[in-house]
C-alpha cells in the first residue's frame, strides 16, 4: 500500500492517539501537540474531519487522497519548507487543504500558533489580552490583534442558530464610558434611571438573554433600552409563545411579556433580587464577568468592536460546562465559513 493511500485510510477512522490526546487536553499536551507545524496540520485535519477529509468544493466526505509531495516535502515560492498538506477529491478532482474556507486560510501565521491562540482564548475564563498572545506566540502586536479578531468571528453563533426556548432571563447593562463614571453610572442601580445612556454618549447599551436550563447566553449591542428596541431583539432570538420570561420590574418588558407563556419579575427598586426560582442573577453574573474582563484584561473596548467581544463572552459562557477539549473542538468546528478579511474589520 502506498503511503498516500495509507494516510487516506488512516483518516477514515479516528486514530486512537487523537482521542488519547484530546481527552487530556491541557497546556502541556497542547504545547507538545502544537509546537510542531506538521503535527498541527494533522491535528487540525483530525479535529475538522473526524470521518475523513471533506472536499470543500463538492462536499463529498472521505474519498479524497493525499498528494504526496515530490522529494518528501513541499516548498513555498520563496523556497522555504511548507507544511501544507494537500488532498485531491476523487469525485470532483479538485485539490484542497484543511485550511480552505476557514479563518486560517491565506494567513502567514503558522498553524501551530493559530491552534495555540485558539486554545488560549477558549480555555481562559476572563479572556486573553492581545499582548499575551503577542508574547506567548512571538507574533507582532498587530498580528495578535488580527488573529484574535478572526477567532472571535469563529466564536459568533451561526446565523441559522435555532431560537431559544425555555425560561429566558432578559437584562440590560451599559459598557464603557469614562473610567471614573464606569462603576457608578455604567452599572444599573435600583434607583438609577434607565434613560441614563441617553446622556452618556460614550456608553453602549447591551441586552443579554440567558436560557436558564441550557445556560446559553446571547448578547447584543442595542441602540437604547426602550421597549420597541428590546422587543425586536428578543423576538429575533426567542420563541416567545413557548417560553417564560424573567426580568426585573421594568415597564419596557411588559408589553412583550404578555406574549410569553408567563412573565415573572423581581423588583430591583425594592431590592428584591430573588423570589423562589425567579431572578435575573444569571444575567447579572454574566455582566459581572464581562465587565471584569473588559476592565482587567482588555482595559477598553470600542463600541465598534464590542459585538465581537460579546460573541467571545457568549461563546465561553454558553460552553462553560464543557471540558476544555470539547470547547476547543466546538470552536474548531466553527472556524469554517467565517473568513474575515482585513478590510472588513
Ligand atoms: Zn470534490
Amino acid at each position: 500500500m502506498s503511503a498516500a493511500i495509507a494516510r487516506a485510510s488512516r483518516l477514515t477512522v479516528i486514530p486512537p492517539t487523537y482521542n488519547d490526546y484530546m481527552e487530556k487536553l491541557n497546556i502541556s499536551v497542547i504545547v507538545k501537540r502544537f509546537s510542531d507545524e506538521s503535527a498541527a496540520w494533522e491535528c487540525l485535519e483530525e479535529m475538522r474531519w473526524p470521518n475523513g477529509p471533506v472536499c470543500p468544493h463538492c462536499g463529498v466526505i472521505g474519498t479524497a487522497y493525499f498528494i504526496q509531495p515530490k522529494n518528501g516535502h513541499r516548498t513555498t515560492s520563496t523556497g522555504k519548507v511548507s507544511y501544507r498538506r494537500l488532498w485531491k477529491c476523487a469525485d470532483c478532482r479538485k485539490p484542497f487543504s484543511v485550511l480552505v474556507g476557514t479563518i486560517f486560510e491565506r494567513s502567514q501565521v503558522p498553524l501551530s500558533k493559530w491552534l495555540l491562540a485558539l486554545y488560549m482564548m477558549s480555555a481562559s475564563k476572563n479572556g486573553v489580552a492581545a499582548f499575551e498572545i503577542h508574547r506567548t506566540l512571538g507574533v507582532t502586536n498587530k498580528t495578535a490583534w488580527f488573529m484574535m479578531m478572526r477567532i472571535r468571528e469563529a466564536m459568533k453563533r451561526g446565523e441559522l442558530a435555532a431560537p431559544m426556548v425555555g425560561t429566558i432571563v432578559a437584562d440590560e447593562t451599559y459598557i464603557g464610558g469614562k473610567k471614573k463614571n464606569q462603576h457608578q453610572q455604567g452599572r444599573k442601580r435600583p434607583n438609577s434611571s434607565k434613560g441614563l445612556a441617553g446622556h452618556q454618549p460614550d456608553k453602549t447599551a447591551v441586552l443579554s438573554l440567558v436560557n436558564k436550563r441550557t445556560g446559553e447566553v446571547r448578547s447584543r449591542v442595542v441602540a437604547n433600552v426602550e421597549g420597541p428596541i428590546l422587543e425586536a431583539a428578543i423576538r429575533e432570538e426567542v420563541q416567545v409563545s413557548a417560553s417564560i420570561l424573567h426580568t426585573d420590574k421594568g415597564s419596557w418588558y411588559n408589553l412583550l411579556g404578555t406574549e410569553f407563556k408567563n412573565h415573572h419579575t423581581v423588583d430591583h427598586h425594592r431590592f428584591e433580587f430573588v423570589r423562589g426560582d425567579i431572578s435575573t442573577n444569571q444575567a447579572e453574573n454574566y455582566f459581572g464577568q464581562l465587565k471584569r474582563s473588559i476592565d482587567g484584561t482588555h482595559h477598553r473596548v470600542s463600541r465598534t468592536h464590542l459585538p465581537r467581544y460579546l460573541a467571545e463572552f457568549d461563546f465561553r459562557y454558553s460552553t462553560r460546562k464543557m471540558s476544555d477539549t470539547a470547547r476547543m473542538e466546538q470552536l474548531v468546528s466553527q472556524t469554517a465559513g467565517r473568513r474575515l478579511t482585513y478590510e472588513s474589520l
